[in-house]
Protein backbone atom coordinates (compact mmCIF):
# COMPACT_ATOMS: atom_id res chain seq x y z
CA UNK A 1 0.00 0.00 0.00
CA UNK A 2 2.81 2.32 0.92
CA UNK A 3 4.56 1.10 -2.19
CA UNK A 4 1.58 2.53 -4.58
CA UNK A 5 1.43 6.18 -2.38
CA UNK A 6 4.55 6.39 -2.97
CA UNK A 7 4.73 5.50 -6.76
CA UNK A 8 1.74 7.70 -7.45
CA UNK A 9 3.71 10.29 -5.64
CA UNK A 10 6.76 10.00 -7.83
CA UNK A 11 4.35 10.02 -10.70
CA UNK A 12 3.02 13.68 -9.47
CA UNK A 13 6.50 14.78 -9.60
CA UNK A 14 7.73 13.41 -12.13
CA UNK A 15 4.79 15.43 -14.18
CA UNK A 16 5.64 18.87 -12.20
CA UNK A 17 9.24 18.39 -13.39
CA UNK A 18 8.20 17.97 -16.65
CA UNK A 19 7.38 21.53 -17.01
CA UNK A 20 10.02 23.35 -14.52
CA UNK A 21 13.45 24.29 -14.31
CA UNK A 22 15.63 20.82 -13.50
CA UNK A 23 17.20 22.88 -10.82
CA UNK A 24 13.70 23.40 -9.30
CA UNK A 25 12.50 19.44 -9.31
CA UNK A 26 12.66 18.46 -5.51
CA UNK A 27 14.99 15.07 -4.84
CA UNK A 28 12.77 13.53 -2.01
CA UNK A 29 9.49 13.67 -0.73
CA UNK A 30 10.70 15.79 1.82
CA UNK A 31 11.01 18.62 -0.11
CA UNK A 32 8.14 19.44 -2.24
CA UNK A 33 8.28 22.51 -4.45
CA UNK A 34 7.65 26.05 -3.65
CA UNK A 35 4.68 27.45 -4.39
CA UNK A 36 5.04 30.66 -6.57
CA UNK A 37 2.28 33.32 -6.20
CA UNK A 38 2.10 34.11 -9.87
CA UNK A 39 1.17 30.41 -10.88
CA UNK A 40 -2.28 29.73 -12.19
CA UNK A 41 -4.33 27.56 -10.36
CA UNK A 42 -4.26 24.48 -11.74
CA UNK A 43 -0.41 24.61 -12.28
CA UNK A 44 -1.04 25.36 -7.97
CA UNK A 45 -2.49 21.79 -8.19
CA UNK A 46 0.30 19.95 -10.35
CA UNK A 47 2.37 21.42 -7.80
CA UNK A 48 1.87 19.88 -4.50
CA UNK A 49 2.58 16.27 -4.30
CA UNK A 50 0.11 13.01 -2.21
CA UNK A 51 2.63 12.92 0.19
CA UNK A 52 2.36 16.79 0.90
CA UNK A 53 -1.63 16.52 0.97
CA UNK A 54 -1.13 13.06 3.38
CA UNK A 55 1.69 15.34 5.32
CA UNK A 56 4.83 12.72 4.91
CA UNK A 57 7.30 15.83 4.95
CA UNK A 58 8.98 17.85 7.74
CA UNK A 59 7.49 21.44 8.39
CA UNK A 60 10.42 22.47 9.85
CA UNK A 61 12.61 21.64 6.65
CA UNK A 62 10.31 22.92 4.40
CA UNK A 63 11.34 26.14 2.26
CA UNK A 64 7.76 27.55 2.33
CA UNK A 65 7.26 27.03 6.08
CA UNK A 66 7.70 29.33 9.05
CA UNK A 67 8.10 28.87 12.62
CA UNK A 68 5.33 31.17 14.41
CA UNK A 69 6.41 33.73 16.81
CA UNK A 70 5.64 32.27 20.57
CA UNK A 71 3.99 36.08 21.09
CA UNK A 72 1.14 34.73 18.61
CA UNK A 73 0.73 31.13 20.07
CA UNK A 74 0.06 29.32 23.10
CA UNK A 75 3.40 27.60 23.04
CA UNK A 76 6.61 27.68 21.17
CA UNK A 77 8.44 25.55 18.18
CA UNK A 78 4.91 25.90 15.94
CA UNK A 79 5.03 26.34 12.43
CA UNK A 80 2.93 27.06 9.64
CA UNK A 81 2.86 28.23 5.66
CA UNK A 82 4.89 31.46 5.17
CA UNK A 83 1.62 32.51 3.38
CA UNK A 84 -0.88 31.75 5.40
CA UNK A 85 1.14 33.21 8.87
CA UNK A 86 1.39 36.26 6.76
CA UNK A 87 -2.54 36.49 6.11
CA UNK A 88 -2.59 35.44 9.77
CA UNK A 89 -0.61 38.60 11.01
CA UNK A 90 -2.55 40.93 9.03
CA UNK A 91 -5.87 39.44 10.18
CA UNK A 92 -4.53 39.81 14.06
CA UNK A 93 -3.48 43.16 13.66
CA UNK A 94 -7.05 44.20 12.09
CA UNK A 95 -8.57 42.48 15.36
CA UNK A 96 -6.83 43.93 17.57
CA UNK A 97 -7.65 47.26 16.57
CA UNK A 98 -11.24 45.42 17.29
CA UNK A 99 -9.89 44.58 21.15
CA UNK A 100 -10.19 40.77 19.65
CA UNK A 101 -7.22 39.18 20.39
CA UNK A 102 -6.17 35.86 18.16
CA UNK A 103 -4.04 33.04 19.24
CA UNK A 104 -2.99 30.07 17.44
CA UNK A 105 -3.37 27.22 19.64
CA UNK A 106 -2.33 24.83 16.87
CA UNK A 107 -0.98 24.74 13.16
CA UNK A 108 0.74 22.47 11.45
CA UNK A 109 0.88 18.53 12.50
CA UNK A 110 2.50 15.73 10.35
CA UNK A 111 1.33 12.19 9.33
CA UNK A 112 3.65 11.05 12.28
CA UNK A 113 2.35 13.53 15.11
CA UNK A 114 -1.68 12.84 13.97
CA UNK A 115 -0.57 8.58 13.56
CA UNK A 116 0.76 8.81 17.37
CA UNK A 117 -2.42 10.79 18.26
CA UNK A 118 -4.60 8.16 16.55
CA UNK A 119 -3.08 4.90 17.27
CA UNK A 120 -3.15 5.94 21.01
CA UNK A 121 -6.62 6.09 21.12
CA UNK A 122 -7.29 3.15 18.35
CA UNK A 123 -5.14 1.00 21.12
CA UNK A 124 -6.64 2.36 24.43
CA UNK A 125 -3.07 4.01 25.76
CA UNK A 126 -5.40 6.75 25.28
CA UNK A 127 -8.78 6.69 26.84
CA UNK A 128 -11.89 8.31 24.80
CA UNK A 129 -15.03 9.29 26.94
CA UNK A 130 -13.23 7.41 29.41
CA UNK A 131 -12.92 4.50 27.42
CA UNK A 132 -10.30 1.97 26.10
CA UNK A 133 -11.79 2.19 22.90
CA UNK A 134 -9.82 -1.29 22.13
CA UNK A 135 -12.50 -3.13 24.45
CA UNK A 136 -15.29 -1.51 24.04
CA UNK A 137 -15.73 -0.92 20.56
CA UNK A 138 -13.48 -4.19 18.64
CA UNK A 139 -15.98 -3.12 14.89
CA UNK A 140 -13.20 -0.86 13.32
CA UNK A 141 -15.74 1.19 11.33
CA UNK A 142 -17.41 2.00 14.66
CA UNK A 143 -14.01 2.67 16.63
CA UNK A 144 -12.84 4.88 13.95
CA UNK A 145 -15.68 6.98 13.79
CA UNK A 146 -15.99 7.45 17.53
CA UNK A 147 -12.13 8.63 17.40
CA UNK A 148 -13.21 11.22 14.17
CA UNK A 149 -15.50 13.10 16.59
CA UNK A 150 -12.43 14.95 18.06
CA UNK A 151 -9.35 13.74 15.86
CA UNK A 152 -8.36 13.03 12.35
CA UNK A 153 -7.21 9.82 10.66
CA UNK A 154 -3.40 9.97 9.92
CA UNK A 155 -3.10 11.44 6.50
CA UNK A 156 -6.37 12.90 6.16
CA UNK A 157 -5.99 15.72 8.18
CA UNK A 158 -6.09 19.39 7.19
CA UNK A 159 -3.11 20.36 9.55
CA UNK A 160 -1.12 18.20 7.39
CA UNK A 161 -1.41 20.99 4.92
CA UNK A 162 0.37 24.05 7.13
CA UNK A 163 -3.06 26.15 5.87
CA UNK A 164 -5.09 25.34 8.84
CA UNK A 165 -5.23 27.05 12.20
CA UNK A 166 -6.98 26.58 15.36
CA UNK A 167 -7.57 29.91 17.03
CA UNK A 168 -8.23 30.52 21.20
CA UNK A 169 -10.21 27.74 22.31
CA UNK A 170 -11.22 23.80 21.15
CA UNK A 171 -14.60 24.23 23.05
CA UNK A 172 -17.25 24.90 21.79
CA UNK A 173 -19.14 26.55 24.51
CA UNK A 174 -16.31 29.23 24.58
CA UNK A 175 -17.72 30.78 21.43
CA UNK A 176 -21.00 30.73 22.76
CA UNK A 177 -21.05 33.81 25.02
CA UNK A 178 -18.88 36.52 26.47
CA UNK A 179 -15.43 36.74 24.74
CA UNK A 180 -15.62 34.07 22.96
CA UNK A 181 -18.93 35.06 21.12
CA UNK A 182 -17.17 38.07 20.16
CA UNK A 183 -14.30 36.32 18.52
CA UNK A 184 -16.26 34.15 16.43
CA UNK A 185 -17.93 36.81 15.31
CA UNK A 186 -15.26 38.70 14.43
CA UNK A 187 -14.15 35.97 11.98
CA UNK A 188 -17.32 35.13 10.73
CA UNK A 189 -17.51 39.10 9.41
CA UNK A 190 -13.71 39.56 8.82
CA UNK A 191 -11.25 36.31 8.26
CA UNK A 192 -12.75 36.18 4.41
CA UNK A 193 -11.19 39.42 4.29
CA UNK A 194 -7.60 37.71 4.74
CA UNK A 195 -8.75 34.72 2.60
CA UNK A 196 -9.16 32.62 6.32
CA UNK A 197 -12.22 30.13 5.99
CA UNK A 198 -14.24 27.94 8.32
CA UNK A 199 -14.07 23.98 6.76
CA UNK A 200 -16.33 22.52 9.34
CA UNK A 201 -19.28 24.64 9.83
CA UNK A 202 -22.25 23.69 11.12
CA UNK A 203 -23.51 20.25 10.01
CA UNK A 204 -27.26 19.43 8.48
CA UNK A 205 -28.29 19.31 4.83
CA UNK A 206 -25.67 21.43 3.50
CA UNK A 207 -22.83 19.81 4.97
CA UNK A 208 -23.81 16.46 5.61
CA UNK A 209 -20.88 14.08 6.55
CA UNK A 210 -17.32 15.26 7.98
CA UNK A 211 -16.24 16.74 11.25
CA UNK A 212 -18.78 18.72 13.80
CA UNK A 213 -18.63 22.37 13.76
CA UNK A 214 -15.40 23.76 15.07
CA UNK A 215 -15.68 27.41 15.13
CA UNK A 216 -11.37 27.61 16.03
CA UNK A 217 -10.38 26.14 12.64
CA UNK A 218 -9.97 28.70 10.28
CA UNK A 219 -7.89 27.91 6.72
CA UNK A 220 -6.00 29.51 4.66
CA UNK A 221 -8.18 29.32 1.18
CA UNK A 222 -6.32 30.63 -1.91
CA UNK A 223 -3.48 27.40 -1.00
CA UNK A 224 -6.08 25.16 0.62
CA UNK A 225 -8.29 25.74 -1.89
CA UNK A 226 -5.64 23.71 -4.37
CA UNK A 227 -4.82 21.20 -1.88
CA UNK A 228 -8.59 20.06 -1.26
CA UNK A 229 -8.79 20.57 -5.61
CA UNK A 230 -6.15 17.52 -5.62
CA UNK A 231 -6.89 15.31 -2.85
CA UNK A 232 -10.40 15.49 -4.90
CA UNK A 233 -9.14 14.28 -7.85
CA UNK A 234 -6.39 12.40 -6.29
CA UNK A 235 -6.38 10.90 -3.21
CA UNK A 236 -7.92 7.82 -2.52
CA UNK A 237 -8.99 5.84 0.60
CA UNK A 238 -6.33 3.39 -0.24
CA UNK A 239 -3.78 6.20 0.16
CA UNK A 240 -4.70 6.60 3.68
CA UNK A 241 -2.82 3.95 5.24
CA UNK A 242 0.52 2.87 7.74
CA UNK A 243 -1.10 2.92 10.93
CA UNK A 244 -3.34 0.77 12.97
CA UNK A 245 -6.96 1.17 12.02
CA UNK A 246 -5.96 2.35 8.68
CA UNK A 247 -8.61 -0.34 7.38
CA UNK A 248 -11.43 1.64 8.06
CA UNK A 249 -10.27 4.23 6.25
CA UNK A 250 -12.54 2.27 2.91
CA UNK A 251 -15.17 1.48 4.83
CA UNK A 252 -16.09 4.62 5.94
CA UNK A 253 -14.86 6.40 2.67
CA UNK A 254 -12.98 8.77 4.46
CA UNK A 255 -11.97 11.22 1.61
CA UNK A 256 -15.43 11.92 -0.11
CA UNK A 257 -17.16 12.29 3.82
CA UNK A 258 -14.10 13.87 5.63
CA UNK A 259 -11.43 15.08 3.36
CA UNK A 260 -13.98 16.65 1.36
CA UNK A 261 -16.92 16.89 3.91
CA UNK A 262 -16.20 20.70 4.37
CA UNK A 263 -17.69 24.00 4.05
CA UNK A 264 -19.00 24.20 0.64
CA UNK A 265 -17.25 28.00 0.79
CA UNK A 266 -13.66 26.75 1.85
CA UNK A 267 -13.47 24.92 -1.64
ZN1 LIG B 1 -8.03 22.19 13.71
Amino acid sequence: MKRSINRLATIVLLLVGCNQPSSSVPTDSNAPKPLSVNQTSSEKVDSFSLDYIIGKFDPTKHPDFIVIEKKYASREGMYMRKDAYDAFLKMKNAAKEDGIDLKILSAARPFDHQKSIWEAKWNGTRKVDGQDLSKTLPDAEKRAYKILTYSSMPGTSRHHWGTDIDLNSLEPDFFKKGKGREIYEWLSTNAGNYGYCQPYSPKGNIRPDGYNEEKWHWSYMPVSENLTQLAKEKLTNEMISGFQGAEAATKIDVVSKYVLGINHECK
